[in-house]
């Protein structure tokens, strides 16, 4: 994916987004996002939309999770989909990754093109900066999580404390 670039979005931009996305599943004031059922309510919602669990060794080991933009299909390791299922913050925000191009780029439509001959993206413009900043403004919804420490947010919200100490640092 980082060989594309794509119409610029800002972190606002995307929070906005994150939180339209909410609404439209009742989920404004939802805490902790239940995104393994929300794959489930996806294909039922979204005609192309559509999610494989494949094993492990079907995809490269650095890869957790990949989705094709093209047919709308998002491919999860058999492994990284189980532990969200538990409940592990670090593969439930891997889904929520997926679902944030999926989102994006076939449901909202943002512009993709090839970055040839583009040696520096800068963030605004790389899909794995946009995924990453959407997943994490959907996972953990500032408005809830207004004075609540990295330690909370990530117990409250279900994600990493990597992810929620990330999301307390990028709060405005
Ligand atoms: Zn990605």
């Amino acid at each position: 994916m980082s060989d594309y670039i794509v119409e610029p979005k800002s972190r606002k931009e995307l929070r906005d987004l994150a939180n339209m996305l909410r609404k439209f599943l009742g989920l404004e004031n939802e805490l902790r996002i239940p995104i393994v059922e929300l794959l489930d309510i996806f294909v039922i919602i979204f005609d192309d939309f559509n999610y494989e669990i494949v094993c492990d060794n079907a995809l490269p080991k650095t890869v957790h999770a990949e989705t094709d933009i093209r047919s709308g299909n998002i491919f999860i390791k058999e492994s990284v989909f189980e532990r969200a299922c538990d409940g592990k913050g670090r593969d439930r925000m891997t889904i929520a990754h997926e679902i944030g191009h999926y989102f994006m780029l076939c449901i909202c439509g943002f512009k993709l093109q090839r970055a040839f001959n583009i040696k520096e993206v800068p963030p605004y413009k790389d899909p794995e900066w946009q995924a990453k900043c959407s997943a994490g403004e959907f996972m953990a919804a500032r408005h809830l999580t207004e004075g609540m420490s990295p330690a909370e947010i990530a117990r409250y919200c279900g994600i990493s404390r990597e992810a929620a100490l990330y999301q307390f640092k990028h709060r405005n």
